[in-house]
Formats: structure tokens, sequence, C-alpha cells
């Protein structure tokens, strides 16, 4: 007979773009004692993790809060919520999660309309108006940070012009959130989806989201509740009834709200770790956070061509948490990625798609985006370089990024 021995996981420097290493602090919440799902000391720690995620998403919306599942769940409870089958939905595709946007939407029975640029690169904000105005959409759904490519999609103007155009703007910023600016208010955007395993260093588990009252009105002309659980106040809905049950919005906002409907079990250790993540990006300051993913992002940039490695992603649109690195000719990107998990215990990505084999992706998240992990990666992936036979500039990578920390005060000589 087997007999397992208790998890005694490795411990690694975690510099892909997701899952990152997870806060201490985070950890240490998640063992905190289980409360039941109504008690109100649990329901207080429900209402200030939904304050705390409206400074976050900057905004005023009533409604932020998490469903439970991965961030893909966030993006399947507003896509599913908000489209009624033969809906018309527009998707401008940069790299793998627009496609993830455009599976879920059609799942949901939309009548999909596609835009395309090649992978690596981003769209102009008027084609995406332009595009809009032709196939007249309900909903316009687009990724703020693709992490299959490094790339950031530049959003300030579409939102308003949604608006114009009586379009809705439903945004997966699960790359981007608590990492760079997203501003909801701001750029008029309708639903945004966040995660937690990226720039908030929060296990993978739960997808903060918030949307606005454009998007609770198609809700209400949905709403159904539960048989079991429906009163006299349900009232039959107009609409089609959200198809799915877990991921109905209509029914997770009673929950979230004072009427306290009950629907899932919430997650409560997820929630607890949550509310500690979230408080703790508070607690740093947001505009401090974005600084330091800048920096971090700015020093592994300076070592990595310092050495003589090419950035794939190198341009004025780059996604500031994620440095795609081109994998020099003759070298195997797979072999270096292992010998740097067996040897170093770092890990970074490889890609997807047109892009396998092609970049590795470096990601400075979170928890993970600080300068001794800046330091390691540059300088074990110099090593490991070095061993694979790749012609580098020997010694400079690591002294561009120490110069970068020196001239930001936050090292001496
Ligand atoms: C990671 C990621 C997702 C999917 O997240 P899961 O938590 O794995 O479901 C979706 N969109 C983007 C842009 C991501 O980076």
């Amino acid at each position: 007979m087997t007999v397992y021995q208790e998890i005694n996981a490795p411990l690694r420097t975690i510099m892909t773009p997701g899952p990152v290493e997870v806060d201490p602090r985070v950890l240490r919440v998640m063992s905190t004692p289980i409360l039941g799902q109504f008690d109100p000391a649990f329901t207080e720690m429900m209402n200030e993790t939904m304050e705390m995620l409206r400074e976050i998403f900057q905004t005023k919306n009533k409604w932020a809060f998490p469903i439970d599942g991965t961030s893909r769940s966030g993006i399947e409870a507003v896509l599913s919520s908000v489209i009624e089958p033969g809906d018309k939905v527009l998707i401008p595709i940069f790299g793998r999660f627009g496609h993830l946007l455009t599976e879920i939407a059609e799942r949901n029975g939309a009548e999909i309309h596609t835009m395309h640029c090649e992978w690596g690169k981003v769209f102009h904000q008027r084609e995406i108006i332009h595009e809009m105005k032709r196939v007249k959409p309900k909903v316009l759904a687009i990724v703020h940070g693709e992490t299959s490519t490094g790339c950031m999609q530049p959003l300030d103007q579409i939102g308003s012009a949604c608006r114009e155009l009586d379009v809705l703007c439903i945004v997966d910023a699960v790359a981007t959130i608590g990492g760079t600016e997203v501003k909801v208010d701001e750029w008029k955007l309708d639903a945004v989806i966040g995660g937690t395993q990226k720039c908030l260093s929060v296990p993978s588990g739960m997808a903060p989201i918030t949307y606005n009252d454009r998007i609770e009105k198609i809700l209400f002309s949905r709403k159904k509740v539960e048989r079991g659980i429906a009163t006299a106040e349900d009232h039959e809905s107009i609409g089609q009834p959200i198809r799915s049950n877990y991921f109905d919005l209509s029914q997770l906002q009673d929950y979230w709200g004072p009427r306290r409907l009950n629907h899932h079990t919430e997650a409560t250790s997820m929630l607890y770790a949550l509310r500690e993540g979230v408080r703790i990006v508070l607690q740093e300051g947001l505009a401090v956070r974005f600084q330091r993913h800048m920096l971090h992002e700015k020093a592994l940039v300076e070592g990595i061509k310092a050495m003589g490695l090419e950035l794939f992603n190198d341009t004025e649109w780059k996604l500031p948490m994620v440095t795609c690195v081109q994998i020099p000719a003759g070298v195997d990107g797979e072999s270096v990625r292992k010998i740097l998990l067996e040897q170093f215990g770092i890990e970074i990505a490889s890609s997807f798609g047109p892009l396998h084999g092609r970049i590795w992706r470096i990601g400075t998240m979170g928890y993970s985006c600080r300068k001794e992990n800046v330091l390691f990666v540059l300088s074990a992936l110099e090593g490991v370089l070095i061993r694979h036979g790749a012609q580098l500039n020997l010694g400079k990578g690591l002294q561009a990024a120490l110069d970068v920390y020196e001239s930001a005060h936050i090292m001496t000589k």
C-alpha cells in the first residue's frame, strides 16, 4: 500500500505571466478558520472586499465583486450574462486571449465578428471604432493586456466611442489589474474582468469583476431566481433567462448585495486571500505599485538587451509586466527553461500558437516583481545560455540592471 507523504513543494522563483509568487501575508490569511457564508463577520469581509475592489478598478460602480473560479470564470460570467443568442459581438483579436473571448461568446450563441492583427501588434483605436460603426454590435469584447504576446491595447478612446454608438464595452484586464492603470470610469468601460494570480499575487481561483448600470439593466431584464428560493417579489423575466446558473450575475449580485440571496457557498479561504491581496495593493498605493512594475520592467529589459538578446515586444505598446525575449537562433528554448527550473528553481514561460518556440515570456508581476528576482533571472539566464553555446556580451546584463537600480536610488555602490 502506498503511504503518501505530506506536500513539500519546492520553493520557486516564478517569473511567468501567472501564476506568480503569492505574498506571504496572503498565504497566512488562507489558514484563517472558516466562517459560514452568512455569518456577519464574513459578510462584513465581503463588503470590505467590494469596497477595496472599487478602488482597484478606479470606479464608482455599485457592483465590484469576485466570481468563484479562475479568471476565465469572470469572463464567462460577464459574457454569458450579457449575451443573448443572436446578439452581435465584435472581438478584435491580437493574441490567444482574444480567441478565448471569441470561444466563450460563440458558445453563448453570439453572432461573432472578429478583427485580426499580427501577433505582436495592437489595433489603432480608430480601426476598432470604424469597425463598430460598420458592424453595429451589441457588445465589443476586448483584451487589455495580452499576455501571450506581451502587448497592451490602448483603450482610452474606445469606451467613449462605445457609449456614443450604444455598444457595451467588455474588457479582459486579467493581466493588467493591479500592475498598471485600468481606469474603468474614466475610460468608460462597461464591464471589466480582473485576475488574481497575476499582478494581485493571490492564488488563482477567483476573478474580480466590475460592471455598471448599463450592464445591470440587461441583467434585470433576464433575471430569474431559482425556483427553490424565489419569493413573491421575483418577477418572471422579460428577456431570455441567463443560460448558466453558476455564472448568473443577476443572482450573484443578489448574493453580494443586501438581499444575501442563497446562491453558491462562497469560497471562504479564497475570499480571505483576495481581501488580503487587495488590501496589500491599496496599502502600497496604486501609483507606487505601477511605478514599481515599471522600474523592474526597465531593469529586466536593459539587462536582456545588454546581454545581447533581442526583445519581441520592444514597442510603445509593450505590456509593462510581460517581457518577451526572442530565443536566439540555434538555441533550444525548452531546454533552457528546463535547466532554469531544475538548476535554479526559476520558472519562465514559453508562448502559444504562432509564437511557440520563438519567444520566452518573463513576467514581472505583483510579489514576483522584485529586484532580487530580476537580478536572479538575468544571471541564471546568462549562465544557462552560455552552456547552450549562445554568443552573449558576458557579464553585461546584470550590470545594466544594477545600473537601472542605482540610478533609481534603490541601490548604493
Ligand atoms: C491568464 C489570463 C486569462 C485566463 O486566466 P485563468 O485564470 O487561467 O482562467 C485570461 N486573460 C488573460 C489576458 C490572461 O492573461
